[in-house]
């Protein structure tokens, strides 16, 4: 076979089965210390500047879900990932311009950060001529409203990024199911203070969308404080993978 990536030197397989191993422990304490039952939350493993035989050595550890935040890095890890024969789920986590939407749809099972409705119209009509099955859609929501970190906005009509609008867009949609809300704590908010808002903002969500119940919050830093206010999913990079030497 050509192309195949590297396996991952000994060393670094060690390197992640510890990180892995760290963050579960923390992932089980944290539900511990919220009555929470492990089974509810996933740790989406943040692969972003790393390379694929880290994603490879992850799913051969255990992992199963995966996170990039730029279409280019991401389209081309997954095809390496998928040429080794591993086939971890990949969400796509960062900021997404509509014209990268026909691209992501053809590997990621997951968008987390849909925040307008020109971008959920994008998605769906990508994901109904490149895809058997609907994306899963995660609609992200600005925690402080004003959506300076991307985000929808919650309570307002905005026709093109209330939380409510975009929402019903990609309720309504055959090529996508919402499945949940994904933030992200804004810069300078205590983890506390983001999180008990999303979780103010999520109970009001699910009245609306009972079938939409996942809840992506918490990264390396605040991962404890998102499960403590009903995160389902973590995001979580460098305490897996190690520090990144840029800033994203
Ligand atoms: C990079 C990134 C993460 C992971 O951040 P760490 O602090 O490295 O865990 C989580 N969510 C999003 C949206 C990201 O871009």
């Amino acid at each position: 076979m050509t192309n195949t990536p590297a396996a991952a030197s000994s060393d670094r397989h060690s390197e992640l089965a510890a990180g892995l191993a760290r963050v579960r422990t923390r992932v089980a304490d944290a539900c511990a210390a919220a009555g929470r039952d492990l089974g509810e939350v996933s740790m989406v493993a943040v692969t972003k500047t790393y390379p694929a035989s880290d994603v490879i050595a992850l799913v051969g550890l255990g992992a199963t879900e995966v996170g990039e935040n730029r279409d280019q890095e991401a389209s081309a890890k997954a095809t390496e990932v998928a040429a080794a024969g591993v086939t971890p789920r990949w969400h796509f986590i960062g900021q997404l311009q509509r014209n990268k939407a026909r691209s992501v749809v053809r590997y990621a099972d997951v968008v987390q950060s849909v925040d307008s409705v020109r971008l959920a119209r994008a998605l769906d009509r990508a994901s109904a001529t490149v895809r058997d099955r609907p994306l899963e859609v995660f609609v992200q929501v600005s925690v402080d409203g004003a959506g300076a970190r991307g985000g929808a906005l919650p309570g307002s009509a905005d026709p093109e990024a209330g939380l409510e609008p975009v929402a019903e867009m990609v309720a309504g949609m055959d090529g996508l199911r919402l499945a949940g809300l994904m933030a992200v704590a804004p810069l300078g908010w205590e983890p506390e203070r983001a999180f008990a808002r999303l979780a103010e903002v999520a109970a009001g969500f699910r009245v609306r969308h009972p079938q939409a119940t996942l809840l992506s919050a918490g990264m390396s830093g605040d991962l404890e404080v998102a499960i403590r206010y009903g995160a389902t999913h973590v995001r979580v990079g460098s305490a897996l993978l190690g520090m990144r030497s840029t800033l994203r």
